[in-house]
C-alpha cells in the first residue's frame, strides 16, 4: 500500500472518482464529507496525506487549511474548482503543499500525492542520483557544485538564473510562487522584482527549453508561480 488518504469533499461524484483512482493505484482512501467531520477524523485516523475541497458545506475550507496546519503536519493539497489564482496564493501562503484544479486527470492527481509524499518524506526518491542533484530529462542540477547541465553540456547562466534554477530543483514537482522566488532571491516583494523574475525566467528557458514557448522544464502555473518538471510529470 502506497499510504492512507483523507479526502474532505462533499460532492459524491468527485469522491467517486477520488477513491477509485486511490484504491487503483493502492491507496487507501477514508472520506469526510465537510469539515467538522474531517476535524474528528483527524484525532484519530493519520492520513500520509490530505485532499483538501475548499468548498465545503459548513467551514470554509481555508480556515480548515489553517486549522489543520497548527495541529497536523501531514501534507495538504488542495483540490479546487474555483479557479482563482489569488485562492491558490492563499492556500499555498497558508501552507497548502500543492493544489490541483478540477477537472484533473488521474495522472496528474498520482503525480501531485507522488511529489507531497515525497517532499514530507524529505526528498527522497528513486530517480534521483543524490539529495543534491536534480534530474529531468536532459537537464541535470548540481547543487553542490552549483552547475547546470544539459545534454551532457555546460549551461552559463547569470548569478540570478542559477539561484533561481537551483530553488526550483530543491522542489522538483512543486509549485513556487511568485512572492516566495522574489523574496528568496531579491529579498523583497516590489512590484518591478515580478517583471524581473519574468526576464530571468525568459533567459533561462531560451538557454534550457528546445522551444522556450512551450517549456517542458520550468511550468508556468499562471498567476501562481512555476514549477519545475518531475520526473513523474514528464515521463507521463
Ligand atoms: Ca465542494
Amino acid at each position: 500500500m502506497n499510504g492512507n488518504v483523507l479526502i474532505i469533499e462533499d460532492e459524491d461524484a468527485i469522491v467517486n472518482v477520488l477513491t477509485s483512482i486511490l484504491i487503483a493505484n493502492e491507496y487507501i482512501p477514508v472520506v469526510a464529507k465537510d469539515g467538522n467531520q474531517a476535524l474528528t477524523m483527524l484525532r484519530s485516523f493519520q492520513p500520509d496525506v490530505v485532499l483538501l475541497d475548499l468548498g465545503l458545506p459548513d467551514i470554509d475550507g481555508v480556515d480548515l487549511l489553517k486549522k489543520m496546519k497548527q495541529t497536523y503536519n501531514c501534507p495538504v493539497l488542495v483540490v479546487s474548482a474555483r479557479d482563482n489564482e489569488w485562492e491558490k496564493v492563499e492556500a499555498l501562503d497558508l501552507g497548502a503543499d500543492d493544489y490541483i484544479t478540477k477537472p484533473f486527470g488521474s495522472s496528474e492527481l498520482l503525480a501531485r500525492i507522488r511529489v507531497a509524499l515525497r517532499n514530507r518524506d524529505g526528498g527522497e526518491e528513486k530517480e534521483t542520483v543524490s539529495k543534491n542533484i536534480y534530474c529531468c530529462g536532459k537537464l541535470l542540477v548540481d547543487l553542490e557544485k552549483h552547475m547546470v547541465m544539459l545534454d551532457n553540456k555546460r549551461i552559463h547562466l547569470t548569478k540570478n538564473e542559477l539561484r533561481i534554477m537551483e530553488l526550483l530543483s530543491r522542489n522538483p514537482g512543486k509549485v513556487l510562487t511568485y512572492d516566495y522566488l522574489i523574496k528568496n532571491i531579491w529579498g523583497s516583494d516590489m512590484p518591478e522584482n515580478n517583471r524581473i523574475l519574468r526576464v530571468n525566467m525568459a533567459n533561462i528557458r531560451r538557454k534550457l527549453e528546445e522551444n522556450p514557448a512551450e517549456p517542458k522544464y520550468i511550468i508556468t502555473e499562471i498567476g501562481v508561480g512555476y514549477r519545475l518538471a518531475d520526473e513523474s510529470y514528464f515521463l507521463g
